[in-house]
C-alpha cells in the first residue's frame, strides 16, 4: 500500500513538468493485494494534487496469479481466490508474489497553452 503510493508519488512528481498532465494511470493489483480500490484512489488524490497528476484518472485492474498445481503439475492462472486445481481439484498449489501494486500505465497530455 505505502509503497505503491510513493510509487505514485514519485511517478507524479518526476513528471512534474509543467506543460504536461497526467489524464489517466493504470494500476495492476495482485490477487492478494489487500487494497481497497476505493481507498487507493483516495490517497491518490490527497497525493495528486498540486502535481501534474491532479484530476488524473485511476484505472485498476487485477492481474491474475500464475499456479502450479503440486499433485497434477497442472500450470494454470488463478483469478479468483479459490484455492484449487481446476484439473484435479486439489488444493495443493504451489505459487508466489500476487500481492503487489504495479503502475503499468500512465497517460499523457500536453497542457493547453494559457494565453
Ligand atoms: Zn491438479
Amino acid at each position: 500500500m505505502r509503497v505503491a503510493l510513493d510509487e505514485l508519488k514519485k511517478h507524479t512528481k518526476s513528471s512534474g513538468c509543467r506543460e504536461l498532465r497526467i489524464t489517466r494511470l493504470a494500476c495492476e493489483l495482485g490477487l492478494f493485494a489487500c487494497v481497497e480500490e476505493e481507498t487507493l484512489k483516495g490517497c491518490f488524490e490527497l497525493l495528486a494534487e498540486d502535481t501534474a497528476a491532479a484530476g488524473a484518472g485511476l484505472v485498476f485492474s487485477r492481474k491474475p496469479l500464475p499456479c502450479a498445481c503440486q499433485d497434477c503439475g497442472h500450470n494454470f492462472d488463478l483469478a479468483q481466490k479459490k484455492f484449487v486445481c481446476p484439473e484435479c481439484g486439489g488444493a495443493n498449489l504451489r505459487f508466489s508474489g500476487g500481492s503487489g501494486i504495479a503502475l503499468t500505465q500512465i497517460r499523457v497530455e500536453e497542457r493547453p497553452k494559457e494565453s
